[in-house]
């Protein structure tokens, strides 16, 4: 789980803990805390691995994947302020295109060829009328947008041309509720 100790991150982590998977964090902290990790813990009663490491280090991915068998990856690392990506749109190419980059480049590297996407609804912009489909026409309107969509399309091309790999991209909603 890359940004495994974020908001949906840690929902998702107690979630596979409490079905029985194995779960291995990756994390960089930047807008999570070693915290969660001990709420984690105490509410599975079960031990998760975590690295604190960010998905654009080459060296970090390639020790974690050495040392671990790692069959999939549910990918959440990334930043998600639309915001923010409108004043630093390059801090958000980096780390989201790039980092989403490395870390599949890495993937390949070891052979783990399954990946779950954290994409974002906010792929198809605001020409759309909802009900949104699959297929509705995709027109980022910020820089955050545009990198999900960069990272969908990246992801999409790769499994075009190695039917080896599983890819699915969700686009989330405000996953919020009342
Ligand atoms: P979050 O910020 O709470 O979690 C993301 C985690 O990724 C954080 O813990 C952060 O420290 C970590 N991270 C960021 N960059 C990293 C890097 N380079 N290397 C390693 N770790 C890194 O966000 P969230 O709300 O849990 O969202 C998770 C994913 O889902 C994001 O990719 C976001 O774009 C996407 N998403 C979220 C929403 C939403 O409403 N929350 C909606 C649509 C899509």
């Amino acid at each position: 789980l890359t940004g495994g100790l974020g908001y949906i991150g840690s929902h998702i982590s107690v979630c596979l803990l409490n079905s029985g998977f194995e779960v291995i964090v990756i994390d960089n902290l930047s807008n999570s805390s070693n915290k969660v990790l001990k709420k984690i813990k105490s509410i599975t009663k079960k031990e998760i691995i975590f690295y604190e490491a960010d998905i654009r280090d080459n060296n970090s991915l390639r020790e974690i994947f050495r040392k671990n068998e790692i069959k999939s990856v549910i990918h959440l690392a990334g930043l998600k302020s639309v915001n923010e990506s409108l004043d630093f749109p390059q801090k958000y190419i980096d780390n989201n295109v790039f980092g989403s980059k490395n870390l599949i480049n890495v993937m390949n590297e070891f052979n783990c060829k399954k990946m779950i996407f954290s994409s974002s609804a906010s792929v198809y912009g605001e020409s759309q009328k909802a009900p949104f489909e699959e297929t509705s026409p995709t027109q980022p309107t910020n820089p955050y947008g545009e990198t999900k969509l960069e990272i969908e399309n990246y992801l999409h091309d790769l499994s075009k041309m190695d039917k080896d790999w599983e890819i699915i991209a969700l686009r989330y909603f405000n996953p919020l509720g009342a």
